[in-house]
Parts: C-alpha cells; sequence; structure tokens
C-alpha cells in the first residue's frame, strides 16, 4: 500500500453566504514538517479550534484571492497568534497586495492592538504562472475567472511530492486543466448545480468536460443551497466541513 503522508483537513467549503451551515473556505494541509492553510475565510478561527488546530501549527497561509469567504479570517489567526505571544515566522502568501489589505483590516477591526507588530509575518506575492518556492514545499498561481478586483487564482502546490491543485473561485477557464494536470488531488469548485452565474461553476458545465481532466482525484467545493440539495445527482466527490483526506 503506497504511503499516504500529506492529510488535508476541510475546515470549512462552504460559500460566501454560509450555506447549509458549512463554513467559509480554508484547508489545512499537514505534511509532517509543513503545514499551512489554503485559503482563510472568515469563519476560520473557530473553524481550527473545532479540530484543535492552533496557531502554532500553521506555518503559512495561502491566498487564492481577496474575497472575505476566503481571506477574512487572517485576521483573526493574526491576533490569536498575537495573543498567544506566538514567536515563530508565519507566511502569508497572496496576490498582489496582501500586506496592505490585511494591515488594514486588522486596523478596522482591532485599533491600536498592533498585531503585525508583534509578529513576525512575512509576507510573501506571487505572480500568475510563476513558481514560488517556499521551505519544503512550492506553489503556481494560475489567473482564473472571477471578479477582477479579488485578483482571483487558482493554485497548484507541491508538497512531499503530491501535487494539490485548488481551483479557487472561477467560470470556466480552460486554465483548469494545466493547474491540475496530474495532481494527486483537484479541489474544484461547483458552486452552482445548472445556474449560469458569472464567475463561479456549476455541476452540468463541469460534468461535460470531466473526461478532459488528468488529475486523480477531484473533489468539489463551494455549494449554494440548490447545488447542496443536487448532491445525488452529483457524481463527483464532494467535501464537507470537517473531513479529512489522504494524499
Ligand atoms: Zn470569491
Amino acid at each position: 500500500m503506497e504511503m499516504s503522508n500529506v492529510q488535508v483537513k476541510i475546515i470549512g467549503c462552504g460559500d460566501a453566504f454560509g450555506s447549509g451551515g458549512r463554513l467559509n473556505t480554508c484547508f489545512y494541509v499537514n505534511a509532517g514538517p509543513v503545514r499551512f492553510l489554503v485559503d482563510c475565510g472568515a469563519t476560520s478561527l473557530p473553524g481550527l479550534k473545532q479540530h484543535g488546530i492552533n496557531a502554532d501549527d500553521i506555518d503559512a497561509i495561502v491566498i487564492s484571492h481577496f474575497h472575505g469567504d476566503h481571506y477574512g479570517g487572517v485576521p483573526f489567526v493574526l491576533l490569536d497568534a498575537a495573543i498567544h505571544s506566538r514567536t515563530k515566522k508565519m507566511q502569508v502568501i497572496s496576490p498582489v497586495g496582501g500586506q496592505r489589505r490585511i494591515a488594514a483590516l486588522l486596523d478596522l477591526l482591532y485599533p491600536g492592538t498592533e498585531v503585525l507588530e508583534k509578529l513576525d509575518v512575512e509576507f510573501l506575492e506571487y505572480g500568475a504562472n510563476e513558481v514560488l518556492n517556499l521551505e519544503g514545499w512550492s506553489l503556481q498561481a494560475f489567473d482564473v475567472l472571477h471578479s477582477e478586483r479579488a485578483l482571483p487564482h487558482g493554485l497548484r502546490i507541491e508538497v512531499a511530492d503530491k501535487v494539490i491543485a485548488y481551483s479557487g473561485d472561477t467560470s470556466w477557464t480552460d486554465a483548469l486543466f494545466p493547474l491540475s494536470a496530474d495532481a494527486d488531488l483537484f479541489i474544484c469548485e461547483c458552486n452552482f448545480f445548472d445556474l449560469q452565474v458569472k464567475g463561479h461553476l456549476n455541476y452540468l458545465e463541469l460534468e461535460k468536460r470531466l473526461p478532459e481532466f488528468s488529475c486523480k482525484r477531484m473533489v468539489l467545493t463551494h455549494f449554494d443551497p440548490q447545488m447542496l440539495d443536487m448532491l445525488d445527482e452529483v457524481h463527483v466527490e464532494c467535501l464537507s466541513d470537517g473531513i479529512e483526506l489522504f494524499v
């Protein structure tokens, strides 16, 4: 049997509206010495604590785009780390402008607490297509089709000889093919079942393209209420909060 050495814990796989009571997007990737969050939506801190994951268990946070259900939890995670006198470095990896946005959010939400001054936070930015080499893992971002001002990206992550790909939020784009090529796990948004909504995928259009994907395992995320009602008709694995995947 092949050894599974990367754990992906689904802290939240809901949409922006908490449909079905699901938490906002947050995936905890634990590859032994390398542990990070992929997205950190507004509800992430209580979600992490439900699973006993503390700030010290997180070395980095990767943000796919600047929407609150994907990065609104970062100020809370950092505040929590500051309160617990974290001394380890935390990396926050995002599209261009992450440091400015997160500093502004902290100032609005917790004025005067000087969270960033108390922590060792390293802000890193990725650009589309370039590979960002990190400590024991790497990241490649792809431009996807979503609200442009949120700087939307899909992410292709290599860690412990495994590839984990994540669509971020997006309408159909052929970029999903290189993004997820031969990936061990591809987490793909599928916000809707049949509704055509700009900036998101629906299952019926994704289903038509399934034969063209080369990933080894695809799982769907980010469901609206109609999609949640239709899961019996969906022939791709679907995420739910709290589950663990082994890659
Ligand atoms: Zn979004």
